[in-house]
């Protein structure tokens, strides 16, 4: 299949630009199309042959539930059931924006959007590329993010390029990526709301609106089986190796001992150091990729899954990355980084 790529400069567009891929999307195409938060790959969230389509380029799991997004309120009741006054507080809040909201789906949506459950995931998002294509198209899009599965999610038009072309119908070069890591997954179709996956929006700005909101507890306890279906799959896997160094202090000693006990432990193959320009800095005799600024935990976030992948453009055999506060943007960097790294660990 050819992919026809349209490039857009998101500050200066006519918006007719996405006839094309809206038209795609009414004929039960896929197409590619940047979010503030990763590129989605988005297909018709109506059509199962449509929807089929996603799971096959992507090669995702199948019971691996995806977001549907829409542009406009009105959409929303035409998807779930009646909700109540917490989630028209939290719609108000964070709509549009990078959080997706699990509500009681009605029949119209295909079970396999859901995986088969009674519950839908739902997001606006606020990239204006995003909400205009769904807008021309006049349908919810179900999109997950626009790379192979396990594969880092695409925060740059090339990554889609990449895993994607001769796979689907059109791609949209929106630019990058603001937030760089995917949506937060908030529960609110059970008793207590609960985050199912830490992402653009932070517990910390949930806890402003609802004060009884939790993490799930598999987000803390690794072995115990996630809400959420995608959580329990490996992510966000560059082909290189990933460990997280853990440390209390790096003053000079620390330094010398990290590097020896490193080229003592991976003989012969090349190693990367990822983290902040403050860490990164400190390894400087190596391949090393700075994600921004220590204190700017959003810029991190917005580096991460780029670097992941240039690692690999590298052929960078074995990944150091530094570890960040659990607080704030720091959970859902945490959360990819120990995915990414399957859990493995550094300790000195
Ligand atoms: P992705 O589309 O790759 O960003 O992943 C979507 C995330 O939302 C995955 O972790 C899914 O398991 C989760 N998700 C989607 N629908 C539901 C649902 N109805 N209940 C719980 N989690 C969901
Ligand atoms: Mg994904």
């Amino acid at each position: 299949m050819e992919t026809k790529i349209i490039r857009i400069d998101k500050d200066n567009y006519f918006n007719k630009i996405l006839n094309y891929p809206a038209k795609v999307l009414n004929e039960g195409g896929l197409v590619a199309f940047p979010t503030e938060t990763v590129y989605g790959l988005g297909a018709n969230a109506l059509d199962e042959d449509a929807l089929l389509k996603i799971f096959e380029a992507k090669g995702r799991p199948a019971d691996n539930p995806l977001i549907v997004h829409i542009a406009n309120i009105d959409e929303l009741d035409v998807l779930v059931e009646e909700y109540g006054l917490l989630e028209k507080k939290v719609i108000s809040k964070f709509w549009p924006g990078p959080l997706t909201i699990i509500f009681k789906k009605k029949d119209i949506v295909p079970d396999i959007v859901t995986a088969g459950l009674d519950t839908v995931a739902i997001r606006m998002p606020s990239s204006k590329i995003a909400r205009k294509l769904i807008e021309l198209a006049n349908i919810p899009l179900a999109a997950p993010s626009a790379n192979l599965s396990g594969k880092p999610s695409p925060t740059v038009v090339d990554h889609v390029i990449e895993d994607l072309t001769g796979k689907i119908e059109c791609i949209i070069d929106g630019g990058n990526c603001e937030v760089g890591l995917e949506s937060t997954v908030l529960d609110l179709s059970g008793e207590i709301p609960t985050v199912l996956r830490p992402g653009g929006v932070t517990y910390e700005k949930l806890l402003e609106v609802i004060p009884n909101v939790i993490f799930d507890e598999a987000l803390i306890n690794k072995d115990m089986t996630p809400k959420s279906p995608g959580m329990k799959y490996v992510h966000y896997s560059p082909e290189a190796e990933v460990y997280i160094l853990e440390y209390d202090e790096l003053n000079s000693q620390k330094i010398f001992e990290i590097n020896s006990l490193i080229k003592e432990k991976f003989i012969n193959k090349k190693i990367g150091f990822m983290g902040s320009r403050q860490f990164v800095n400190k390894f400087n005799k190596n391949f090393t990729i700075s994600l921004g600024n220590k204190e700017d935990l959003n810029e991190i976030a917005s580096n991460l899954f780029n670097a992941l992948r240039k690692f690999d453009e590298h052929d960078v055999e074995v990944v150091i990355s530094e570890s960040f506060k659990n607080e704030g943007m720091g959970v859902a960097i945490m959360n990819r980084l120990n995915k990414s790294a399957g859990y493995k660990t550094i300790k000195i």
